[in-house]
């Protein structure tokens, strides 16, 4: 009992699609997903024991590589101390901490255990705030599978070909807008919130354009609504106040995930302390958690957080900024086409078969996403070694655990693949 197809096959007899996460399962891109045993760094073995140098890392969630020294140690002496108790810790403050001091003009948070969480919270906040019902949206963010945010999201959801989720009653989004990324809508004073990525990392990579995140931040003060970042992957990772760092735009609400749990399940929403005493139990907006704070997620995360630098991420920005040259002009080098849009340590990646412009929306990345060429260099790379998101939608994740020789390495397999693709 120990190959991928038959692993995959007893899960997929007790788990739907074998999968607890639609991205993970290769649907869009056919096969079997390797079932995994263990990761080091920037490696995960499979059940096989096959090596895959690994540009998932938990989409996002495991800055630092897989199963680091510091986390493994940090975790350890944690759950010698209990893992949940149902009661104030000190690590829920200290994470609360570690994050408020990084991030300018986040004064409080809620931990929370997931980033859907933070995002559907953050919601609920900010229409209890300002007594409004309307959230704005842009088509091809994902802000996580709640209800009232599950349109046009990106990701899994187009990955799998849908429009959107069944299930969703025209009641959860009736109240929800769409727009197009990049396009500053008019709002009106029904908006409560306009929530966004403000790097997309969910339909492969768009880059606000100069000015987007600017004109939104006025446009929303111009009829009182609450400007939300969905900084689950910008956060500590596009530099050490997020996104809010990077581009200079202050959001009223922010949600953070991933990055900050250090491999563990945690997300947060917060802002101001104006904003944040809406929330249960100083006020009337509800919201709750058994296993928000969780002394092992909030350790890790705490952990994660002090160890990362400032040059640290202005390294891995350097570091993937080359890395994308390098890959562009090698796949292209092989006669077809690519782009590698970066910004900061976040990379895209979107093949053609001949040059297309950077997508600066989802209808335009859809373009690019669905030509078919994806699923063949994803298989070509993984043959070789190198595991790309099972889809053409997803960023890759270059973790600080990724070595020059690493990146110097998938330069040259990309080459070979985009070979294999066009033969
Ligand atoms: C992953 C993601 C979420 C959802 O986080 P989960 O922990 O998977 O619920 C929300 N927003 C963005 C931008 C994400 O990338």
């Amino acid at each position: 009992m120990s190959s991928n197809a038959a692993w995959f096959d007893r899960a997929q007899a007790v788990i739907p699609g074998g999968v607890d996460s639609p991205v993970r399962s290769f649907r869009s891109v056919g096969g079997t997903p390797y079932t995994l045993a263990s990761g080091e760094g920037a490696y995960v073995t499979d059940v096989e024991g096959t090596r895959y140098l690994d540009y998932v890392q938990s989409y996002g969630a495991s800055l630092l590589g897989h199963a680091h020294p510091l986390v493994i140690k940090t975790l350890q002496e944690a759950a010698t101390r209990g893992t949940t108790f149902g009661a104030p810790t000190p690590g829920e403050v200290l994470l609360a901490e570690a994050m408020t001091s990084r991030v300018r003009g986040l004064e409080q948070v809620r931990l929370v255990s997931s980033g859907t969480e933070a995002t559907m919270s953050a919601v609920r906040l900010a229409r209890g705030f300002t007594r409004r019902d309307t959230i704005v949206k842009f088509d091809g963010c994902y802000h996580g599978h709640c209800d009232a945010l599950l349109v046009a999201g990106g990701s899994g959801v187009a990955q799998m070909g849908l429009p959107g989720s069944a299930g969703v009653t025209e009641g959860a989004v009736r109240d929800t807008i769409v727009a197009p990324y990049n396009e500053v809508p008019t709002l009106d004073d029904s908006v409560a919130a306009v929530i966004v990525e403000p790097v997309a990392a969910n339909m492969n990579l768009v880059a606000p354009l100069p000015g987007f995140l600017e004109h939104l931040r006025l446009e929303c003060d111009r009829v009182g609504a609450l400007l939300i970042f969905d900084e689950v992957i910008t956060g500590f990772r596009l530099a050490q106040g997020g996104a809010e760092e990077y581009f200079g735009v202050t959001p009223d609400l922010w949600c953070f995930g991933k990055v900050i749990g250090g491999g563990l399940p945690v997300g947060a929403f917060g802002g101001s302390q104006r904003v944040l005493s809406s929330l249960a139990p100083l006020g009337p907006v509800y919201q709750a958690g058994t296993l928000s704070g969780n002394p092992l997620a909030t350790a890790a995360g705490v952990a994660v957080l002090d160890h990362v630098t400032p040059d640290d991420l202005a390294i891995l920005a350097e570091r993937v900024t080359n890395f994308a040259r390098d890959l562009r002009e090698a796949v292209t080098g092989a006669g077809l086409f690519a782009l590698t849009p970066n910004v900061g340590a976040l990379m895209g990646l979107y093949l053609a078969s001949e040059e297309v412009r950077a997508p600066s929306n989802f209808a335009e990345a859809k373009v690019v996403c669905e030509n078919g060429l994806y699923r063949k260099f994803f298989h070509a790379m993984l043959s070789r070694g190198v595991a790309l998101a099972p889809g053409a939608y997803e960023i890759l994740f270059v973790s600080l655990a990724h070595t020059k020789e690493d990146l110097e390495r998938t330069v040259s397999v990309a080459s070979d693949a985009a070979k294999d693709v066009l033969s």
